[in-house]
C-alpha cells in the first residue's frame, strides 16, 4: 500500500506529555523554516486531556519550530512503520520564544549558568518504569530470571535507543514489582533533556511493538516502591575540563558545586511542584523509599534529595572526570526540560547568592522532631501537590526564574489536575496515572 512518511513535531509539555502535529517528511525543509501552527491554550491540557481555565481562551497563535538536531528515525525491523519524530520549540508569530515553551525555558536556565559560573552542564537522566499489569512475581528484584523474562524488551529497547543516537549505559531489573531501570550516558544539558523525553517515548513504543505496556507513573501502588527519575549532574569549564570536584572541598565538592547544590536544596520545597508534578508523586516522596523526603544532601546516601555519587577510580584526573551528584526528587510526570530548568535555576541562584556548602546529613531524618530537623537546617518537603503549588506561588524568587505568563498557566493547569482526580477512589487514581505515564 502507498504510504507517505510523516514526521511528528513534538513538544514535551507542562503535563510531561509529548504532544504536537505531524507533517510529510518530504516537507521537512519547509517546516524547519516556517514551523507548524500551535495554540496557547494547549498548555492548559492536563495529562488527563481536560482543559484547565485558560487565560488565552480561543485566542492567539503560536508556531512549533522543529529542531533538526533532534530528529529520531527508528526502524524496528518488525515489518511495521518507521517512527519519525523530533523535538520543537514553541515560538510566537514574531519568532520569539513563547513563555510556556519548556525547551526555551531550559535554554534560558543553561545560559544563566554559563553567565554566572562560566561552566556548562552535563546531565544524565536515570529512569525507572514498570511493566503495566505485570505478574508482580515475588523474589525477582535484580534477578537473572526476571531479566531473562524481559530480555526481548531490554535488548530491543537498547537497540532502539542506540539507533536514535542515545548512548546506552545499563538496563536492569529494579527492586520493585515488574520494575526496570534504563540509564544512558551524560550529555550537555539541552541534549540530555531532549533525550530523556525521547527515551520515554521510545520505551512506550518498544513495549507496544512487543505487545506489552509499560508505565513511568511516579508510583503505581502506595504499598510498593516508586518510579523515580534521578538526574546526575556535573560541570565543565570553557576548555571542557571537569570542574565539579575539588579534593579539598567538603565531600569533594568544588566551590561551584557547593553553591549549586546549596541552591537546589534551599529552593527544593518551592520548586517541587515542577519536579514531582502529579497528585500521586507525593506518595513516592516519603521516607524509606530511597526517593526524597527532606531537602538534605547525602554522601552516597540514597535517602537524600541530592546524593554525592561514588567514583570508581583512584587517580586524580579520573576522579575529577567521574565525580557527579544526583538529584533524586523527580519523576516522569514532569517534562525533563522543565525539571532541568528548575534545577539549573536553583543552582544558579545558589551560585549568585554565594550559598555555603551544605553538610551531608547523618542518620534517619524521619526519626527527628520538626524542631530538631529545623536546627539542622532541614525541612520535610511538601506532602501534596496542593501544598507544593502554594509554596511555589508564595516564593517570588522561584517564580522569577520563569517568564511572566508561566506561573498563572502552570498553577491553573495543575490545580485542574488536582480537581480531576479529587473524587476518585485511591485505586482509580493510581490506575488513572498508570495509564497516562
Ligand atoms: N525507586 C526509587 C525512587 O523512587 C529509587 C531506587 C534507587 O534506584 O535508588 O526514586
Ligand atoms: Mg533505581
Amino acid at each position: 500500500m502507498v504510504r507517505d512518511p510523516l514526521i511528528f513535531a513534538a513538544i514535551s509539555d507542562l503535563a510531561g506529555k509529548m504532544r504536537g502535529k505531524a507533517f510529510p517528511a518530504s516537507k521537512l525543509e519547509k517546516r524547519l523554516r516556517s514551523g507548524i501552527g500551535w495554540v496557547p491554550t494547549n498548555a492548559l491540557i492536563t495529562c488527563f486531556d481536560t482543559i484547565a481555565l485558560s487565560p488565552f481562551g480561543a485566542l492567539g497563535d503560536l508556531a512549533l519550530m522543529p529542531d533538526l538536531e533532534t530528529l529520531v528515525e527508528v526502524d524496528f525491523k518488525d515489518g511495521g512503520p518507521q517512527e519519525r519524530f523530533m523535538l520543537s520549540d514553541i515560538t510566537t508569530t514574531e519568532s520569539a520564544p513563547w513563555s510556556c515553551c519548556t525547551r526555551s525555558i531550559l535554554k534560558t536556565a543553561l545560559a544563566r549558568l554559563k553567565d554566572c559560573a562560566r561552566v556548562t552542564l552535563n546531565a544524565a537522566f536515570e529512569h525507572e518504569f514498570q511493566i503495566a499489569n505485570g505478574a508482580g512475581t515475588p523474589g525477582t528484584a535484580f534477578s537473572l530470571e526476571a531479566f531473562c523474562d524481559h530480555l526481548e524488551m531490554g535488548e530491543t529497547l537498547m537497540g532502539v535507543l542506540d539507533a536514535a543516537g542515545l548512548k546506552t549505559d545499563t538496563f536492569l531489573k529494579e527492586y520493585g514489582a515488574d520494575q526496570f531501570e534504563v540509564t544512558v550516558e551524560p550529555q550537555p544539558g539541552l541534549i540530555a533533556a531532549d533525550q530523556a523525553a525521547i527515551l520515554r517515548s521510545l520505551t512506550h513504543m518498544t513495549a507496544r511493538r512487543l505487545g506489552s505496556e509499560v508505565t513511568f507513573s511516579p508510583i503505581t501502588d502506595p504499598a510498593g516502591v516508586g518510579n523515580g527519575v534521578h538526574v546526575h549532574m556535573s560541570f565543565l569549564d570553557a576548555d571542557g575540563s571537569p570542574v565539579t570536584y575539588d579534593s579539598n572541598g567538603p565531600a569533594g565538592m568544588s566551590r561551584t558545586t557547593q553553591s549549586f547544590v546549596a541552591g537546589v536544596l534551599a529552593y527544593l520545597p518551592q520548586m517541587l511542584c515542577l519536579l514531582a508534578p502529579s497528585v500521586i508523586s507525593y506518595a513516592r516522596l516519603t521516607p524509606h523509599r530511597w526517593s526524597a523526603a527532606y531537602n538534605n544532601l547525602g554522601f552516597r546516601d540514597r535517602e537524600a534529595a541530592v546524593r554525592i555519587c561514588p567514583v570508581m577510580a583512584t587517580d586524580p584526573s579520573s576522579i575529577a572526570r567521574q565525580y557527579n551528584f544526583e538529584v533524586r526528587a523527580m519523576d516522569a510526570a514532569g517534562s525533563p526540560h522543565l525539571v532541568l530548568a528548575a534545577l539549573v535555576h536553583a543552582g544558579c541562584q545558589g551560585i549568585e547568592d554565594e550559598l555555603a556548602a551544605p553538610k551531608p546529613s547523618e542518620g534517619d531524618l524521619s526519626e527527628l522532631s520538626a524542631g530538631a530537623l529545623a536546627d539542622l537546617g532541614y525541612v520535610r518537603l511538601p506532602q501534596s501537590l496542593a501544598e507544593a503549588l502554594t509554596a511555589f506561588e508564595a516564593d517570588p524568587v522561584v517564580r522569577g526564574w520563569f517568564p511572566d505568563a508561566f506561573e498563572s498557566v502552570y498553577l491553573s493547569h495543575k490545580r485542574a489536575e488536582i480537581e480531576y482526580v479529587e473524587s476518585m477512589s485511591e485505586t482509580d487514581r493510581y490506575s488513572a496515572y498508570s495509564k497516562i505515564y
